[in-house]
């Protein structure tokens, strides 16, 4: 076999098991959350046609897709996000259904991004969506639900980055620039290249007055909901949409604060993002260590009826599962996994392989995690190694011990032991745990 096929494709990553592990408990984290806030989960296909993934996902991330052509002669491509997926079944498999419609997915999306720390070609990513409804509370429950599995996975230090881009779109509505351009200027303004930005919407006709207005609109940020959305409303006036939007962001900033999570906001007037199907409300999520988002979310509530599933508001975030990882890693939180007895039984010889067996399947049966020495090793060197792997308790099996109904059970962290009834060792581990 060539060299080459001992590594894995660029940008893709084999997730040994203590990254696996870490991934996998914040998804689990993810989907016990969906279902406490009434999230159904649905699972979509990863090849979709190219055209529902393309139709507003926005040019820098068109050109980012895996697009190929099927055996059937279909224009396919992997999914680079779950929106797209989720929309359509709503658009069609789920029209009748009642709203609000509260959805949540968990799993791998492909972008051919290039490869550096926090960005990958193969990623995941939970995602949460609440079809049905245009009120600031259901905007302010994603914004909730978003913080909580933040808190949920232990996650210390972050912020929620905050806009609305009804008020930019709003300034350039109201100049009559053509949305094509109005995406253009949020691909740039996304990218924070703000004077391009400018430079475009005075290319595209607007005014001295809107290019003063955008100007002070960028310059405005700040960790004060009230204060920041006061100012950005003084600098619109001439805009009524614009202004609209704020108000709309104020209300939504209004209940998620009420709603008592004591959500950290950073509001930034000029902050936009690359998704083309925005409506309103956008945030992304960031910690303090790293400047990559760790997730992004926001109401887009006209992509169902591009998708030909009438008039259906929708608001959603999808946090990135391998970022939020990352997030742990630098502020040190140490996975809850490592909290957890491991129960490593050992037989004191080849005579007692099968009652160790029967001891492990006993303690499996009362759901500690438990392996079985399965190397035919002495006790002190399957002790030693049972050290090395994080085994948090040892079960010895011996002839002696066995014919009165007792097995050693060993605290590995505290290198103390005794002999215990079979009846009491459950309560034993848990007790030293
Ligand atoms: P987006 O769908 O672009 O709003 O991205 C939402 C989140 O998905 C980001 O904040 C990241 O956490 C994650 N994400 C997006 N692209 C990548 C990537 N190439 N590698 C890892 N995570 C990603």
């Amino acid at each position: 076999m060539s060299s080459a096929f001992r590594q894995t494709v660029r940008g893709m990553r084999d997730l040994l098991p203590d990254e696996a592990e870490k991934l996998r408990s914040i998804e689990e984290s993810a989907r016990e959350l969906g279902k406490l806030y009434g999230y159904r989960e649905v699972i979509t296909p990863v090849v979709e046609h190219y055209e529902l993934l393309a139709a507003k996902i926005g040019e820098e991330n068109r050109k980012r897709m895996y697009v190929f052509e099927d055996l059937g002669g279909r224009r396919v491509a992997l999914r680079p996000e779950f929106t797209a997926s989720v929309a359509r079944l709503v658009a069609t498999k789920m029209v009748s259904v009642p709203q609000p419609l509260r959805l949540f997915s968990v799993g791998s999306l492909y972008r051919y991004d290039e490869p550096q720390f926090g960005r990958y070609r193969e990623f995941w990513q939970a995602n949460y969506e609440l079809f049905g409804s245009s009120k600031p509370e259901a905007d302010a429950e994603i914004l909730v639900i978003t913080d909580d599995l933040l808190k949920r996975i232990d996650l210390r230090s972050y912020h929620l980055k905050i806009n609305h881009v009804g008020i930019l779109r709003g300034v350039l509505d109201g100049e009559g620039i053509a949305e094509e351009q109005q995406n253009n200027v949020m691909q740039l303004l996304d990218k924070k290249q703000w004077e391009d930005a400018l430079s475009l919407v005075r290319e595209a006709g607007g005014s001295q007055r809107c290019l003063d207005s955008l100007r002070s609109l960028f310059e405005i940020r700040g960790r004060e909901p009230v204060q920041v959305t006061h100012e950005m409303g003084e600098v619109i006036g001439g805009f009524p949409r614009a202004l609209e939007a704020v108000k709309n962001l104020s209300g939504i900033l209004s209940l998620a604060e009420e709603s008592g999570a004591g959500i950290d906001f950073y509001v930034e007037a000029g902050f936009a993002r690359g998704l083309e199907y925005y409506t309103g409300m956008i945030f992304e999520i960031f910690a303090t260590e790293m400047d990559i988002a760790l997730g992004g979310g926001g109401r887009y509530d006209k992509l169902i009826e591009l998708f030909g599933g009438g008039m259906v508001p929708a608001v959603g975030v999808a946090p990135g599962i391998d970022r939020m990882s990352l997030a742990l890693d630098k502020q040190e939180v140490v996975s809850r996994e490592s909290a957890v007895e491991r129960v490593f039984v050992i037989p004191v010889g080849e005579d007692m392989v099968s009652e160790a067996l029967k001891v492990s399947s006993l303690l499996r049966g009362e759901g500690f995690r438990t392996e079985i020495e399965a190397m035919g090793r002495s006790v002190s060197r399957a002790l030693s190694d049972a050290d090395r792997r994080g085994i948090t308790h040892a079960v010895i099996v011996g002839a002696r011990e066995m014919r009165e109904g007792k097995v050693v059970l060993r605290d590995m962290k505290e290198r103390s032991q005794e002999t215990v009834s079979l009846k009491r060792l459950f309560e034993r581990i848990k007790e030293t745990q």
